[in-house]
């Protein structure tokens, strides 16, 4: 008869910049490596950008698993809420999983899900943990357990650097939000999460062999390394991994986009959560205005004091008239009207960083957002805000070469000056030549990892063995 086709679970955590990825990297799964996929999702059920995601028709089985949003404190740290929502989960998870038979080869996480490692072991599965971001911050995670307390106290009191054996250290300025914290709790935790990240079969991670050679070559060796506390896992770097732009979908912003001339335009978007305090946003229309050059700006409504990530409330769609009566300079869109758009709330990325009208991106270096920008060879401008954004930055800018990097000033607003300066130098400027170029050749270097026979595909089509190989030894034969 025929054989039927290995069959591997994932499941994936609230937040768009979870769920893109992780809808992709199962499609890779089904479409070249002849796997069968489930796809578990902890929705938020509140963003329509979600929800059209979900009802795309797909090779991959998707199931919902219920969340408690509504019971949930709305102004907890968005970390507390994803791991509630996730821990609500997990017995839905277990219960639909153990109701599938033939027992699906392998469960694959993402960072929010590793204590559902232990259940995928427990039902006699592989257990993976694909992280969307780049080695270096895996570096931070994985390596963790291994790290002195006393060099981690210093990083976190004393502001001195976090040296990792074999990668760049990372300096307090740009260090992860949990670190900047001081509270030993978050510390538990974040141990916690480390630890179980050394209890997977495998770690995928959304980068590739050319991009970051030096800092895998440390992750692959860390046992030899002296980190005796940390088990050795293997890694595969799967990426680039990103979502291509479909060319029929219709919206007003690229109808826009195919009226400017080629590489012509500066696009500004903060992610799926990333909001500016409202002193910010003026100062970045200004900046924009300023420095005269076309751009599409997606904006979101202020939270609160400071520019941070509020992935919750970011559902609370509004015209663009309310925008610019609330929050832009008075008259900012008229005077803009030749050459800016701006829209609210949510704009079709991967189309717009893909338009051949479009050089430049000014973004909160979410991992997702930075790599769509290198496969399309769009030069960057920094602006980190929460989470390991800073990580990203500093790489970005300092061993990438593909961004300039904004800097705010005294209570950490960025000012006009600031942001036409750096635009302008990614626009036009003779500075950013380098830049645009280098940007260019990451592109090439993205796209030959995940073709066909690239170090990329690879290296997924090794998970995608090992699954196999797990598959037919555990159910013996087909
Ligand atoms: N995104 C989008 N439109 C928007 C904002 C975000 O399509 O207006 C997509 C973006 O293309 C990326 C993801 O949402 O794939 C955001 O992921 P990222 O890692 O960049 O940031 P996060 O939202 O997780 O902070």
């Amino acid at each position: 008869g025929q054989e039927s086709k290995t069959h591997v679970a994932l499941l994936v955590s609230p937040g768009m910049g979870h769920l893109i990825p992780f809808l992709e990297l199962a499609n890779r799964l089904v479409l070249h490596h002849n796997l069968q996929a489930t796809l578990f999702v902890v929705g938020t059920g509140s963003s329509s950008a979600e929800s059209t995601l979900l009802q795309k028709p797909s090779l991959v089985n998707i199931v919902s698993l219920p969340h408690s949003l509504s019971s949930l404190d709305p102004n907890a740290p968005i970390c507390d809420i994803i791991i509630s929502m996730m821990t609500a989960s997990f017995p839905f998870l277990r219960s639909s999983i153990a109701a599938v038979n033939p027992r699906p080869a392998a469960l694959i996480v993402d960072l929010f899900g590793t204590p559902a490692l232990s259940i995928a072991h427990e039902l006699g599965m592989l257990g993976l943990v694909f992280m969307t971001t780049n080695a270096w911050y895996l570096s931070v995670s994985y390596l963790y357990p291994s790290f002195e307390k006393s060099m981690v106290d210093a990083h976190v009191y004393n502001h001195d650097p976090l040296v990792i054996p074999g990668c760049t250290p990372v300096r307090f300025e740009d260090t992860i939000e949990v670190f900047e914290l001081n509270q030993e709790e978050v510390y538990v935790g974040f141990g916690r999460y480390a630890r179980e990240l050394g209890t997977a079969d495998g770690i995928l991670s959304n980068t590739w062999q050319d991009l970051e050679p030096t800092t895998l070559k440390a992750l692959s060796e860390a046992g030899t390394l002296g980190y005796g506390k940390v088990n050795e896992v293997p890694i595969y770097p799967i990426g680039p991994l990103t979502r291509n732009g479909e060319p029929t979908l219709e919206s007003e912003v690229l109808k826009w986009l195919d009226r400017q001339p080629d590489e012509s335009v500066i696009y500004v978007s903060f992610g799926s959560g990333g909001t500016l305090c409202e002193e910010q946003i003026t100062e970045l229309a200004w900046g924009l205005e300023l420095s005269q050059q076309r751009f599409v700006w997606v904006i979101r409504p202020p939270e609160g004091t400071e520019s941070t990530g509020a992935f919750f409330t970011a559902g609370r769609g509004s015209s663009r008239d309310y925008w610019a009566s609330k929050y832009l300079p008075e008259g900012f869109i008229k005077r803009t009207k030749e050459v800016g758009l701006v829209i609210p709330m949510w704009g079709p990325q991967a189309e717009i960083l893909s338009h051949r009208s479009v050089r430049g991106f000014v973004t909160h270096c979410g991992w997702n957002s930075s790599l769509e920008s290198i496969v399309n060879g769009v030069a960057m401008v920094t602006w980190p805000l929460y989470a390991e954004q800073k990580m990203n930055a500093a790489l970005l800018t300092e061993e990438m070469g593909v961004a300039v990097r904004l800097r705010a000033e005294g209570q950490g607003v960025v000012e006009r000056k600031e942001i036409e300066k750096k635009v302008r130098m990614i626009m036009e400027g003779k500075e950013g030549e380098g830049i645009r170029e280098r940007v260019k050749e990451l592109k090439i270097s993205g796209g030959k990892a995940v073709t066909k026979g690239g170090s990329s595909y690879n290296s997924l089509a090794r998970v995608a063995s090992e699954c196999d190989i797990f598959r037919r030894r555990r159910d013996g034969g087909y």
